[in-house]
């Protein structure tokens, strides 16, 4: 693997991932306290529902459209006090508000489907599916950071959502990303492929894991791969990131150099791990196994960096 800078392609590798297909202009240099009033004022304003893990969607059509306006949302118990603004589109303010009303209890017109099948079955464009990754990272930090963490007292949302401000002690706490390495471990023949315990049948993909405080991303790859494989790495070179609302972490897709063969799985972490030669790897992202191996879906990261390598013989 060579590297020169700026002699990346045009499309960058990051634009072929799932979640990449946000469009909406955050406008971040103008975010006040007043700014989801003012949105939700606009009756060109559009809504993403949102109620535990779920995207509530209309149907409409034989298909799904994510989209409520502000009046719409209120018969399905939309906080709009806890709404965040995401940005603004062509069309107008864009808005992500949690929704009181039980998936359960939703009319026959809306369902209530989870964000990874949202995403996986593709049931909404790429520019929805980037605008939900937006807004349910962006709830589910304000679910899970509710109170200072300094000091205990309920902090109250501030900047659009883009921030917590603690009427106690005055601090300000911004949303979280928690950055993830996801690697391919590959030579010019072969790549490295892990199975953990809970995933589908079959498949196999990217060793991953998270970067912790004070590594670089370079180190953080090295550092995973050893531990969950026995595998020494050298060089390490970045190849695309993907949002991944699960809370709210970037997934930070590398290629790296191994120094080594002999493989010493951590079978706590792994349920297998080993090498794959180029031809398996393409009948697997071809779902044409033999043995039913397959990758990670497209649009995963995983599958973009190893059909990258699959494809660069
Ligand atoms: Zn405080």
């Amino acid at each position: 693997m060579s590297f020169r800078l700026f002699d990346a392609p045009l499309r960058e590798p990051s634009q072929f991932v799932g979640f990449a297909g946000n469009m909406i202009d955050r406008q971040s240099e103008n975010r006040a306290d007043d700014s989801v009033e003012k949105a939700l004022a606009d009756p060109s304003a559009r809504l993403l529902l949102m109620h535990g893990g779920r995207l509530y969607l209309k149907l409409i059509g034989g298909g799904f459209d994510p989209w409520f306006g502000a009046e719409e949302s209120r018969p399905l118990e939309a906080s709009l006090d806890r709404g965040v603004l995401l940005g603004f589109s062509d069309s107008g303010p864009v808005l992500a508000v949690p929704a009181g009303i039980d998936p359960e209890q939703l009319p026959d017109t809306i369902k209530g489907i989870d964000y990874r099948s949202v995403y996986m079955q593709g049931l909404i464009d790429e520019a929805a599916a980037g605008a939900m990754a937006q807004g349910a990272a962006l709830l589910a930090w304000h679910a899970s950071h509710r109170f200072c963490s300094k000091c205990g007292a309920e902090a109250a949302m501030r900047a659009g959502g883009y921030k917590r401000l603690c009427p106690a002690c005055a601090t300000e706490h911004f949303p979280r990303t928690d950055p993830v390495a996801i690697m391919l471990t590959a030579t010019r023949e072969k790549c490295l492929l892990g199975r953990g315990r809970h995933f589908a049948p079959g498949m196999y993909s990217a060793l991953a894991g998270f970067i912790e405080p004070g590594e670089t991303i370079e180190a953080a790859v090295r550092r995973e791969t050893l531990e969950e494989a026995g595998i020494r790495l050298g060089r390490v070179v970045y190849h695309a990131s993907q949002p991944w609302p699960f809370p709210y972490s970037l997934m930070i897709g590398c290629f790296g150099e191994p120094l080594n063969d002999d493989i010493q799985a951590d079978l706590n972490e792994l349920e297998d791990c080993r090498w794959f030669f180029r031809d398996e790897v393409l009948s697997m992202l071809a779902r044409e196994h033999p043995g039913g191996l397959v990758t990670p879906p497209k649009g995963a990261i995983a599958y973009n960096l190893i059909r990258a390598w699959a494809d660069s013989a």
